[in-house]
C-alpha cells in the first residue's frame, strides 16, 4: 500500500509521523510525497491555535480533494472534536492521542504489532514533510494546567518514554545518516518524573551510549531546571540554544496563566545558563492579548523580554481554546489589540535577534546543511543552522546537504546571516 503521511504545529508531530513511518514500512509499505498517489493518508491534526485548528481542516479536505483512498485524522483537533473531524469529506477513521502509538498495527490489523523495527532506519520523510534533522519524541503529555493550553486536555497525563526506547530511536536515525537529533515531548523538562529521575540522566545517556553528533533539545518549562542542569553544557555535542517559554513578563499575567514562573525566577535562570554558556541563544514563546493584559501587564512583558535579550521568539495571538479556563475569563481583549501587541513583540524579538547574530560576524561556526537549491551551473544555494541556532545561507559550487561544514559568517540577511564556506570543507 502506498501511505502519505502529513502533520501540523509541533515537532512532536512531526516525530510521531516519521516513527509511523517507519513501521508502515517495517510492514512492507511505501511512504510517498503527495496524497494523490496514496491509498492511504494520515493527518496529524494540531489545536494549539484556532488558526492551527483550521490548518489542519484544510489539510484533511485537500488529502481528500487530492484523491487520495482514505484519510486517517489523528492528534490533537482529531482527540477533541472526534466526531467533526469524521464528517470531513475521505475521513474513515479518527484515532485519539492516546491510542496513536497503535495506530499502524490497528490500521493494518496486526494487533500486537508483528513488525520489526529495529532493521528499518529513520528516513527523512518524501515531499514537503522531509527534515534533515531527526525529532525524537521522548515524552508525552502533561501534569500542569495553564489556563490557556488546551495541549495539555489533547493529549493527557504526563509520560515518558524509556531511555532503551528512545536510544534505539537515536540509533536508527543515527544509522539513517542524521547528523543532528532533537529531543521533543509536550513537556519535555519532566521526562522521568514518574521514575524520580530527570532528563538531565537521559541527556548523559545519550551522550555517552550514542555517537551523536549534535542533539538539540526542544522546549522546556524554565520551572523544570535548575543551574546544575546547564553544566550538561560542557559537552560539545549539545547545542548551545534554549528554547524556555515565558509566555508573559508581567507576574500578574504569569499568575493568571497558572504558570509557576515569574519574572525573577526567570531571571535567575536566565543568569545561570549565562554563567555556563554566555553565548548561547536564548529563544522563547509569548503570547500577546492575554484575557484581561492591560496596558501596563503588556509593557512590563515588552520591557522584560528586552531586558533577557533574547535570540528570538515566536508570538502567538491569544486564541481562546473551547474547555480551557482562560476562554472563560473576564475582560478578552478585541482582536485588533491582540494583533497590535504582537506585531509590537515581532518587531521586538526581531530587533534582538538581529543584536544576537551580529556578534558572530566574522567568526568561523559550523552549520548543518537542511536545504540546497541550484541556481545555475556553477553554484547551489544552501541553507543550515548552527548550533545556537542561527539559520545561514551560503554558496556552494554542489549540494551540501545533510553535511556540517565550517562557515565563516559575513553579514546580515534580516533573518539570519550569510557565510562562507571555509576551504577546506568543499
Ligand atoms: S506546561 Fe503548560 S503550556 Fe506546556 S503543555 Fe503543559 S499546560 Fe500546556
Amino acid at each position: 500500500m502506498k501511505v502519505f503521511l502529513d502533520s501540523v504545529g509541533c515537532r512532536l508531530n512531526q516525530s510521531e509521523i516519521e516513527t509511523m513511518a517507519r513501521q508502515f514500512r517495517a510492514a512492507g509499505h511505501e511512504i510517498v510525497a503527495e496524497a494523490g498517489e496514496a491509498e492511504l493518508s494520515v493527518v496529524n491534526t494540531c489545536s494549539v491555535t484556532a488558526a492551527a485548528a483550521a490548518d489542519s481542516r484544510s489539510k484533511i479536505r485537500s488529502a481528500a480533494r487530492s484523491g487520495t483512498g482514505e484519510v486517517v485524522a489523528t492528534g490533537c483537533w482529531a482527540t477533541l472534536v472526534p466526531q467533526h473531524a469524521l464528517d470531513l469529506p475521505g475521513v474513515t477513521r479518527v484515532v485519539a492521542n492516546d491510542r496513536k502509538d497503535f495506530l499502524v498495527p490497528e490500521i493494518l490489523n496486526l494487533v500486537p504489532a508483528t513488525f520489526d523495527l529495529e532493521p528499518i532506519n529513520r528516513e527523512p520523510l518524501p515531499g514537503l514533510r522531509q527534515r534533515t534533522r531527526a525529532f525524537i519524541k521522548v515524552q508525552d503529555g502533561c501534569d500542569n494546567a495553564c489556563t490557556f493550553c488546551v495541549t495539555t486536555i489533547a493529549r493527557g497525563p504526563g509520560r515518558s518514554r524509556p531511555i532503551p526506547d528512545v536510544l534505539a530511536d537515536i540509533r536508527s536515525a543515527l544509522d539513517g545518516g542524521t547528523k543532528e537529533v532533537v529531543l521533543t515531548g509536550v513537556h519535555l523538562g519532566s521526562w522521568g518524573r514518574e521514575w524520580d529521575t530527570h532528563l538531565s540522566e537521559l541527556v548523559k545517556a545519550i551522550l555517552s551510549e550514542t555517537d551523536t553528533p549534535r542533539l538539540r533539545l526542544s522546549s522546556l518549562e524554565p520551572w523544570d531546571l535548575s543551574p546544575e542542569f546547564f553544566r550538561l553544557w560542557e559537552s560539545p555535542r549539545l547545542m548551545p540554544h534554549l528554547h524556555l517559554p515565558l509566555q508573559s513578563g508581567s507576574d500578574t499575567v504569569l499568575k493568571r496563566m497558572l504558570r509557576k514562573t515569574t519574572r525573577e525566577s526567570f531571571r535567575e535562570l536566565v543568569a545561570a545558563a549565562h554563567a555556563v554558556m554566555p553565548e548561547a541563544a536564548l529563544t522563547t514563546d509569548v503570547i500577546a492579548g492575554f484575557p484581561g493584559e492591560t496596558e501596563a501587564e503588556f509593557a512590563a512583558t515588552l520591557e522584560f523580554v528586552r531586558e533577557v535579550g533574547f535570540a528570538g521568539g515566536h508570538v502567538f495571538t491569544y486564541s481562546s481554546r473551547q474547555g480551557t479556563p482562560a476562554a472563560r475569563m473576564k475582560n478578552p481583549l478585541p482582536k485588533e489589540i491582540r494583533k497590535h501587541r504582537n506585531a509590537v513583540l515581532r518587531e521586538t524579538f526581531a530587533e534582538m535577534g538581529e543584536t544576537y547574530r551580529s556578534q558572530f560576524v566574522g567568526r568561523t561556526l559550523p552549520v548543518l546543511w537542511e536545504a540546497c537549491a541550484q541556481v545555475n551551473d556553477q553554484g547551489w544555494q544552501m541553507e543550515g543552522l548552527t548550533g545556537n541556532y542561527i539559520r545561514v545561507t551560503a554558496t556552494a559550487p554542489g549540494p551540501r546537504w545533510n553535511v556540517v561544514d565550517e562557515v565563516i559568517m559575513l553579514s546580515s540577511t534580516g533573518e539570519g546571516l550569510r557565510g562562507e564556506i571555509r576551504a577546506g570543507g568543499i
